[in-house]
């Protein structure tokens, strides 16, 4: 399997070479060169398997630069009961007639990013020791990327973590998950700022190149593809789950920030799995809501992104969106560099509403959205315990609400559960007036000795502290 950038750049590259990189050299993003098929006779194979057996069927179809056994292996390590808490990995729960929440929030830090994290770590390790090299990773985050990210990575060999974080602003439940880390190789820093500032920190250490260079410095952010490839498989473990035959059709709704995981549902339906729907569930923050009603995509400015009850999803610009509309327009990279290139530099917009292709994201691609906003997610959050005695956390809500706005009769509808209700206390408490159960291994974290440095908002003093931790 070879990969290209949606951009249009001539190179190609395996698995292993775009494992560890983040945008391709011409700034697209790396998508295979196609879509492997998946016919029923396979999908009746595939049912029967245990969700490490499925991941290993699935990512061997984009990774043939790794060998079986090995790949195979990785697998077996990643996806135990003992890291996700069940024997499925992503449980699926019936909340009401036809209505389902895939559990995908049962790994080490309780939301859905450990469901590809878990896996990166260990493929990083396994690549990182065949070259014999080295990797350090920085990034920035406001809370479930950073925690997913440091439990992957925390002992592994040849990987340190550089993560920064805004002093004081994330919520304490996930501060004492990340600052608890004892490991080595994992480094929390705080810094006095904002969430805005964390970024543009790595994104000055970044481009410098020859510090870049000189110490080895990565990404593990939403763009990966690995990531996304790894998020695949849970598409395919909840339908085999809501479904007994592989002739139904089945929907899923997506609560969605940087259209990563949704866009790994638009993956498995190329494949060929028999998806009928995918809703784009948004909250005020509804860049994308808006292109899937309108057509226009329309990036928003720092003072016009929205800090909500749903924080993961509160993005700006989707950053995997490219790769939606690289299919979206049939892969014609000189199209999609008019948009993504010369009409979102000029303007911060496209407009795709006259053209055809338009219509096909709906009809072709079976693409529908839906946005809430905070009053929504605590009618949600109350209606759901209520009626069902179940507790969702507000990304989850927000994926309840724009469910129910697009069921089809006899189809099932699959909501991902992207967090546990415990991850967003206040949230809940706002809405319920009391705590969430908290899992025996979270009670008294905040009380933990805490790991982790105070730096001012400048990229040099990040670079300073990054090149003394390095040896
Ligand atoms: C990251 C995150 C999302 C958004 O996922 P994308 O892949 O960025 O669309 C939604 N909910 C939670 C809880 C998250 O952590």
């Amino acid at each position: 399997m070879n990969y290209l950038s949606t951009r249009g750049h001539p190179g190609r590259k395996r698995f292993c070479e775009i494992l560890l990189e983040g945008l391709a050299p011409d700034g697209g993003l790396y998508l295979p060169e196609q879509y492997p098929q998946i016919d029923t006779a396979t999908l009746a194979t595939w049912r029967k398997l245990s969700y490490a057996e499925l991941a290993f069927e699935i990512l061997s179809l984009y990774i043939d630069d790794i060998p079986p056994a090995d790949l195979k292996a990785i697998c077996a390590k990643t996806y135990t009961a003992e890291v996700f808490g069940t024997d499925e990995i992503v449980p699926l729960r019936e909340l009401e007639d036809g209505v389902y929440l895939e559990a995908l929030s049962n790994g080490p830090t309780l939301a859905f990013k450990d469901m590809a994290m878990q896996l990166l770590g260990n493929l990083f390790e396994y690549e990182l020791a065949r070259r014999g090299a080295e990797l350090n990773i920085l990034g920035a985050t406001s809370g479930d990327t950073g925690s997913a990210a440091e439990y992957a990575m925390r002992g592994k060999k040849g990987v340190r973590v550089f993560m920064t974080s805004p002093d004081g602003r994330m919520s304490p439940f996930q501060q004492a998950q990340m600052f608890s880390l004892q490991d080595a190789n994992i480094h929390n820093i705080a810094i006095t700022g904002v969430f805005d500032d964390c970024q543009d920190i790595v994104k000055a250490v970044s481009n410098d190149l020859a510090f870049k260079r000189k110490y080895r410095i990565g990404t593990v952010n939403s763009i990966n593809w690995a990531r996304l490839l790894a998020q695949v498989v849970y598409y395919f473990a909840g339908y085999f789950q809501a479904t007994a035959a592989n002739d139904k059709p089945v929907s899923f709704t997506v609560p969605s920030g940087n259209f990563g995981n949704v866009c790994a549902g638009h993956v498995a339906r190329m494949m060929g799995l028999p998806i009928h729907t995918l809703v784009v569930a948004t909250n005020e923050n509804d860049v994308l809501d808006e292109f899937f009603r309108t057509g226009v995509y329309r990036v928003r400015g720092a003072v016009d992104t929205h800090e909500t009850s749903s924080p993961s999803m509160d993005i700006s610009k989707a950053s995997n969106f490219e790769r939606f509309v690289f299919d979206l327009v049939g892969r014609d990279p000189a199209k999609l560099r008019k948009l993504f290139v010369d009409d979102l530099g000029l303007n911060g917009s496209f407009d795709l509403s006259a053209d055809p292709a338009f219509a096909q994201a709906a009809a072709r691609f079976g693409f529908r959205s839906g946005r809430s906003t905070h009053a929504d997610r605590l009618a949600t959050i109350r209606d759901t315990d209520k009626r069902f005695a179940t507790l969702v956390d507000p990304h989850t809500a927000d994926g309840l609400k724009a469910a129910r706005e697009q069921l089809s009769p006899g189809v099932p509808m699959v909501v991902l559960e992207t967090a546990l209700p415990i991850k967003f206390a206040a949230t809940l408490v706002e809405a319920l007036g009391e705590e969430p159960a908290r899992p025996k291994k979270f009670e008294g974290i905040e009380a933990l000795p805490k790991r982790v440095v105070k730096l001012p908002a400048d990229a040099e003093a990040v670079k300073a502290y990054i090149a003394e931790h390095c040896d």
